[in-house]
C-alpha cells in the first residue's frame, strides 16, 4: 500500500495523464525510430504505420495510412496467397513468421522477414500487428556465406584452415583427395602430421617468419600422403587476423605438383637427350664436354674425344624406310653405351653421327681399345624385322691435349680423323694426325671444283671395249668419265668419284654419264657400228634412288637407245648391301629390258643364295683376281671357280684388267666369255672406240697391227 496520500484530489489524474503521455511519447518513438517497419491493420488495411514502414516501400509520410497491404505485393495472387497463409495461424493464437518478396512503390522487389500477431485471435482481420524486417543485407550475406562455402568445398586446390595455435580446423574435398586423409582424421592435429621430413627446421623457421612478418608464404613442399607416399606441392599460407589484429587462422592452399613436376622434368630431359635413343643430344654433350676438359686441365689428365659415323647408314634408311633405320640407330647406341664405361659419355648429335667422351689414365691407349672394342660389338648382323642388317662404322679419335685444348678444336680434328678412317675403307678407327688437316682442306678443295666442274660440263667420257673370245668380235663398250681440271690435270675417277658419292653429287654426275652413253651408243647405232652394247657403271647411291628405274627408261626414250644395248654395270657390294631390295630394283630393271651386269666381282662376299635369285645376267671378274693369275695360283683357282659358277646359274663372265696375252689365254681356256683390258684396249674417247669397234668387225685385219695403232 502507498504510505502517501495524494496533495489534491487532482493531482492523481494529471499524473497518469502525464505519466501516459509520456509512454505515448516514448512509445511512439520506440514506434518511429524501429529499425524495421511496423504496421497495425484492419481487415488487412493499414490502420497506422511508422516512418521505416513507408521507408521500406518507398512512400512518403503518412501515405501509406488506409491502404491495402495489396501494395506490399506485385499481384493479387500474391497477397490473397499470403493472407490465406499467415491469418489462420493467428487465428489459431500463434505468431505467423514467413519471409515474402515484397514490392516497393518503384515496381522494385525485396526479400523481408514478415512477423504478425492478432490482437484477438478470435477476429484476426479486427486487428493485428506486423512487423517487416528487410533481409536484403542478410541474404545477400547469406548468398555470399553459401557461395563462400561452395568455392570452398568445390576448389580443385586443396584448403586447410588451422587456429591460432595451428591446428587444423577445416578441411575441403579437395584436400581429402589430395593427402588421402579424411577430415575427422585431421580435425584438431597439427599439419606437421602431413610432412615428409625432407625439410630442415630451418625451412620451417623461415616460413613461418615470413607469415608473421608478410602475413603470406608461398612455397614448394614435400608432403607425405596418408599411404606414404610422397609428393610435391605448391602452397600459399594466409594468416587471417581478428579485429584486434591478433592471427586467428591461418588459411593453407596448396595443389599436388608432381604431374606438373614430371612434364617439366620430361621436358627438361627432353631438351637435354636425343628422344629416339635416349642418349644426351649435343647441347647436352657440349656442356659435358666442357666440364671434362676443365677437370682434366686441373687434375692435368688426357681425355679422348671419338667420332662414330655409319658407313651405310643413309643406304638402310632409303631402301627399307625410317622406322627399320630408327630401330638399327637404338641398336648401335645400345651396343656403343655398352662397349664404354658408365662414366664415359656417349651422344648422339646428328643422324647416324655419334660421339664418345673417355675419361682415362691410359689415353690414348684405351681409346683404341674402346674403338676396336666398338667395331666388334657392331660387326654383328643387327636382326630387325626380319632383316639382316649390317652396319659398320668409320671412327676418329683426338686426344686432348695433344690434338686440341677446347673442344671445338677436338671435336673438328676427331671429325677429320673420322674421314681419315672412311677413306682408309671405312669400319676401322683412326687417330687423329696433322696432316690429316691438309688432307680435310684438300677434300674441301675438291669438293667445290667437283661442284664446278659438273655446273661447266667438264667431264666427258671414255669407252673401253669388251672382246668376245669366241668370236674376237667386240661385245660391249664400258663407259668410263673422265675429268680433266685446269690446275689438277686428268683426275682419276676413282678419286673424285667416292667423294661424289660422299656429297650426294653422284646423282647428277651418274644420270649425266647414263644420258650421254646412251646418245653416243645410239649414234653408233645409227652409224651401223657393231658394239654390242654399251656398259654404264652405276653407283650405290644411284642405285638406292628409288626412281632409279624410272630415269633409265627415260633415258632410253629420249635417246632412242633400245633397251637390249645398255647394260648396267652395279658392284657385287652395292647388292649386297641391299639384298632384299636389290632383287626388287633388279626386277624393275630387267622388266625394262636392259642387261645387269655385276661389277667387281669376287671383292664383296656375295652369298651364293643370293646369287640365285637375282635377275643377273653378267659377272664381271675383278681385276685384282685377273692381274695376279700367272703369279698366285689362289686367284687363278678364284677365276675358273668364278667362271664355272657363273656358267652354272646360267651368267656370262666377262674378265677386266687383262693386259697379256697369258691371262687371255688362261681366262679363254677356263671358258670366259669375253675379256676388257689394255691388253686389247685402253680406254678411250668415243671416236677411238668406235673406229676399233668397226676395225674388228672387219674380217682378214691384222688385229694386232691395229691394236698398236689405236694404243
Ligand atoms: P671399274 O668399274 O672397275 O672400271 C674399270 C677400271 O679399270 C677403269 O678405271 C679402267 O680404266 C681400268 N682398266 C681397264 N683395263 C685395265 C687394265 O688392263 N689394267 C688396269 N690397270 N686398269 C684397267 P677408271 O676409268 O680409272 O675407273 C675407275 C673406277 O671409277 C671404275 O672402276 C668405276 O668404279 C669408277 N667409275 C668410272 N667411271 C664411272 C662412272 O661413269 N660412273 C661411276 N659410278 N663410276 C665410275
Ligand atoms: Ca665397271
Ligand atoms: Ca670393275
Amino acid at each position: 500500500m502507498n504510505s502517501e496520500a495524494p496533495d489534491t484530489p487532482d493531482q492523481p489524474l494529471q499524473e497518469t495523464e502525464q505519466a501516459l503521455n509520456k509512454a505515448l511519447r516514448e512509445l511512439h518513438g520506440i514506434f518511429n525510430t524501429a529499425v524495421m517497419g511496423i504496421a497495425l491493420l484492419r481487415h488487412r488495411k493499414i490502420e497506422r504505420c511508422n516512418r521505416r514502414m513507408e521507408e521500406l516501400f518507398g512512400f512518403a509520410e503518412g501515405q501509406m495510412v488506409g491502404c491495402s497491404t495489396r501494395v506490399w505485393y506485385d499481384n493479387d495472387q500474391t497477397w490473397e496467397f499470403v493472407g490465406h497463409d499467415v491469418y489462420p495461424e493467428l487465428a489459431a493464437g500463434r505468431e505467423s513468421y514467413s519471409e515474402r518478396l515484397f514490392q516497393r512503390r518503384d515496381g522494385s522487389h525485396f526479400w523481408g522477414r514478415l512477423a504478425g500477431r492478432a490482437l484477438d485471435p478470435v477476429d484476426v482481420f479486427a486487428g493485428s500487428v506486423w512487423i517487416i524486417e528487410d533481409l536484403t543485407v542478410e541474404r545477400a550475406e547469406h548468398e555470399e556465406l553459401l557461395l563462400a562455402r561452395k568455392v570452398f568445398e568445390v576448389n580443385s586446390e586443396a584448403i586447410m584452415v588451422s587456429d591460432a595455435n595451428n591446428r587444423i580446423v577445416r578441411v575441403n574435398a579437395a584436400f581429402e583427395a589430395i593427402t588421402g586423409y579424411r577430415e575427422d582424421e585431421v580435425l584438431g592435429c597439427d599439419p606437421k602430421m602431413l610432412g615428409s621430413g625432407h625439410h630442415g627446421t630451418e625451412f620451417f623457421q623461415t616460413m613461418w617468419q615470413t607469415l608473421r612478418t608478410d602475413g603470406y608464404w608461398a612455397g614448394e613442399i614435400w608432403d607425405k600422403r596418408k599411404d606414404g607416399s610422397e609428393y610435391p606441392k605448391w602452397v600459399h599460407i594466409d594468416t587471417i587476423r581478428d579485429r584486434e589484429a591478433r592471427i586467428s587462422h591461418f588459411v593453407a592452399v596448396f595443389s599436388d605438383i608432381s604431374e606438373r613436376k614430371a612434364s617439366e622434368e620430361r621436358i627438361r630431359y627432353l631438351a637435354q637427350h636425343d628422344a629416339l635413343t635416349g642418349l644426351p643430344n649435343r647441347f647436352t654433350l657440349a656442356v659435358h664436354l666442357e666440364h671434362a676438359l676443365a677437370r682434366a686441365e686441373r687434375a692435368n689428365e688426357k681425355i679422348g674425344l671419338m667420332f662414330i659415323d655409319l658407313d651405310n647408314f643413309k643406304t638402310v634408311n632409303d631402301t627399307l624406310g625410317h622406322p627399320i633405320g630408327d630401330l638399327l640407330l637404338c641398336e648401335v647406341a645400345r651396343r656403343i653405351t655398352s662397349a664404354v664405361r658408365k662414366s664415359d659419355i656417349v651422344a648422339r648429335i646428328g643422324g647416324d653421327e655419334f660421339v664418345v667422351v673417355l675419361e682415362s689414365a691410359h689415353l690414348p691407349g684405351d681409346a683404341g681399345m674402346v674403338a676396336q672394342k666398338i667395331l666388334e660389338r657392331m660387326s654383328e648382323a643387327v636382326p630387325v624385322d626380319g632383316n639382316d642388317l649390317h652396319t659398320t662404322p668409320s671412327i676418329g679419335i683426338a686426344i686432348y691435349p695433344d690434338d686440341g685444348a677446347s673442344s671445338e678444336d677436338l671435336m673438328r680434328n676427331a671429325d677429320v680423323a673420322m674421314y681419315h678412317a672412311k677413306s682408309a675403307g671405312r669400319n676401322n678407327y683412326q687417330f687423329y694426325a696433322e696432316h690429316m688437316n691438309q688432307a680435310a682442306a684438300v677434300r674441301v678443295q675438291m669438293e667445290t671444283r667437283l661442284r664446278a666442274a659438273m655446273a661447266a660440263g667438264d667431264f666427258s667420257l671414255h669407252f673401253q671395249p669388251q672382246i668376245d673370245l669366241s668370236s674376237g668380235l667386240v661385245s660391249g663398250c664400258e663407259a668410263l668419265i673422265r675429268w680433266y681440271n685446269a690446275e689438277l690435270g686428268w683426275v682419276s675417277p676413282a678419286s673424285f668419284i667416292p667423294l661424289a658419292e660422299e656429297i650426294g653429287l653422284i646423282v647428277p654426275i651418274g644420270e649425266w654419264v647414263l644420258r650421254r652413253a646412251c646418245q653416243t651408243a645410239k649414234s653408233w647405232l645409227d652409224a651401223g657400228i657393231k658394239f654390242g652394247s654399251v656398259a654404264v657403271n652405276i653407283s650405290p647411291q644411284q642405285f638406292r634412288q628409288r626412281n632409279f628405274p624410272q630415269c633409265v627408261e627415260n633415258i632410253l626414250r629420249e635417246t632412242g637407245l633400245p633397251a637390249a644395248c645398255l647394260e648396267l654395270e652395279i658392284t657385287e657390294s652395292t647388292i649386297m648391301e641391299t639384298a632384299e631390295t636389290a632383287v626388287a630394283m633388279l626386277v624393275q630393271l630387267k622388266d625394262i629390258g636392259v642387261t645387269l651386269a655385276v661389277d667387281d666381282f669376287g671383292t664383296g662376299y656375295s652369298s651364293l643364295a643370293y646369287l640365285k635369285r637375282f635377275p643377273i645376267d653378267r659377272l664381271k671378274i675383278d681385276r685384282s683376281f685377273v692381274t695376279d693369275l700367272e703369279i698366285d695360283p689362289s686367284d687363278a683357282a678364284i677365276a675358273t671357280a668364278v667362271i664355272a659358277l657363273a656358267h652354272s646359274l646360267g651368267l656370262t663372265v666377262v674378265a677386266e684388267g687383262v693386259e697379256t696375252q697369258w691371262q687371255s689365254d688362261f681366262l679363254r681356256q677356263h671358258g670366259c666369255d669375253s675379256v676388257q683390258g689394255y691388253f686389247y684396249c685402253r680406254p678411250g674417247p668415243a671416236d677411238i672406240a668406235a673406229e676399233f669397234c668397226r676395225q674388228r668387225a672387219m674380217p682378214g685385219i691384222n688385229k694386232r697391227r691395229l691394236l698398236r695403232s689405236l694404243q
